[in-house]
């Protein structure tokens, strides 16, 4: 894998010189923004530096315009803001027809969404309707010193290699990053920057229509909203132990993670799933119980500010990224662990 030849299709060549600016889509849910929105703006911010480019946000939704402030005050030189009751529910047909208009008549050079159902679901439409690149899931975003290209780093071949990965001939170069991969940026309200209202004309009606939202059900807090997630793994040893691990993350105000064969097993909804194939996490503080610290379930986890293990072996590998590690059976530490919180 040592050195990549790149190649130019003949027919795909663009004027790149015309492309300019990092864009970010600004996901809302029932009306918030989602948290990858600023954290992606940080990120934007940044690249926009460097190239010495503006950095604009697309907020798509009915009465969202109110939300430009906050995106401006993240980071975002530009709001281009797409309002409508069409646009009150996300729809990736209407929402990526408002992204591909804009990308076409603004040209930006990078264009950043975040790695969630929404932005999976949106970014390969965009990119496919203006014949450009995606690279998802990015853990690194940067400028190279020498060549000045927009570098996108992921990990490859089941995390073992880490891939970098560059969009030479077409614009706009296009990412998707996990929540919380990038560190949030501290808002600045007095920062100034302006919004611009868009009306995109769609061809013809959506093919899909939302008939209804049912909620998610779960052990209590998000896992990407949670400051403590209690996570379990095989090592728990029992189903019925996860009302141990659900009773302790309540305790501490958290929510339950887990590693994938106690999903697999259906133990737990793959929602609570952390990893390469789950969710990547920066929590505050990050309880592992019973769980090895194989490669794929330490890529979304190993942000986390202070990880303690709970496992039998003390040369289980988690106790390698450990910034506590308890050696013994996961139930009855976290049975004491219960005990010392309610005692308080
Ligand atoms: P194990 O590896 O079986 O470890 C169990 C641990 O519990 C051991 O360390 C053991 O010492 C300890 N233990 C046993 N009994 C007790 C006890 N009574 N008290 C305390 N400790 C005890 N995994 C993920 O988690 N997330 C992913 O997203 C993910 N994606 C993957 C993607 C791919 C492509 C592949 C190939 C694998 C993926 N995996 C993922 C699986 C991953 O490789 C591991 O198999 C998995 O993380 C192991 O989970 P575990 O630590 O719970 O189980």
């Amino acid at each position: 894998f040592g050195a990549i030849k790149i190649e130019r299709i003949q027919g795909y060549e663009q004027d790149i010189s015309l492309y300019k600016g990092v864009w970010v889509f600004a996901e809302q849910r029932g009306g918030e923004t989602a948290g990858v929105a600023f954290e992606l703006l940080g990120a934007a911010r940044r690249l926009a530096d460097r190239l010495g480019e503006s950095v604009a946000a697309v907020l798509i939704g009915d009465g969202v315009s109110e939300r430009a402030r906050e995106l401006i005050a993240y980071g975002a030189d530009f709001v281009y803001v797409v309002e409508g009751k069409e646009y009150e529910n996300f729809s990736d047909e209407l929402y990526a027809n408002a992204c591909v208009k804009l990308a076409e008549e603004h040209r930006p050079s990078i264009f950043l969404l975040g790695a969630t159902a929404y932005g999976r679901s949106l970014a390969p439409r965009i990119s496919s309707s203006l014949e450009t690149g995606l690279t998802a899931d990015c853990t690194v975003l940067d400028i190279d010193e020498e060549s000045g290209m927009f570098v996108q780093t992921r990990p490859a071949f089941g995390g073992n290699i880490m891939a970098s990965i560059v969009c030479p001939a077409r614009r706009p170069q296009m990412a998707t990053v996990r929540p919380r991969v990038m560190k949030k940026p501290e808002p600045d309200f007095g920062r100034s920057g302006s919004t611009v209202m868009f009306l995109p004309v769609m061809a013809g009606t959506p093919k899909a229509r939302l008939l209804e939202r049912i909620q998610e059900e779960g052990f209590g807090t998000s896992l990407s909203d949670a400051e403590v997630i209690v996570a379990a793994g095989r090592g728990i040893c029992d189903s019925k132990n996860l009302e141990l691990v659900e009773e302790l993350a309540r305790l501490l105000n958290g929510a339950v993670g887990a590693s994938r064969p106690i999903v697999d097993a259906g133990w737990i909804d793959h929602s609570h799933q952390v990893g390469q194939t789950g969710r990547t996490v920066a929590p505050k503080l990050y309880i592992a119980a019973g769980i090895s610290g194989a490669v794929q379930h330490v890529a979304g986890m190993s942000s986390s500010d202070f990880i303690v293990a709970i496992n039998k072996d003390k040369d289980a590998p988690i106790f390698k990224i450990a910034n506590i590690g308890i050696v013994g059976d996961s139930a009855e530490i976290i049975k004491e662990l219960i005990a010392q919180l309610k005692s308080k």
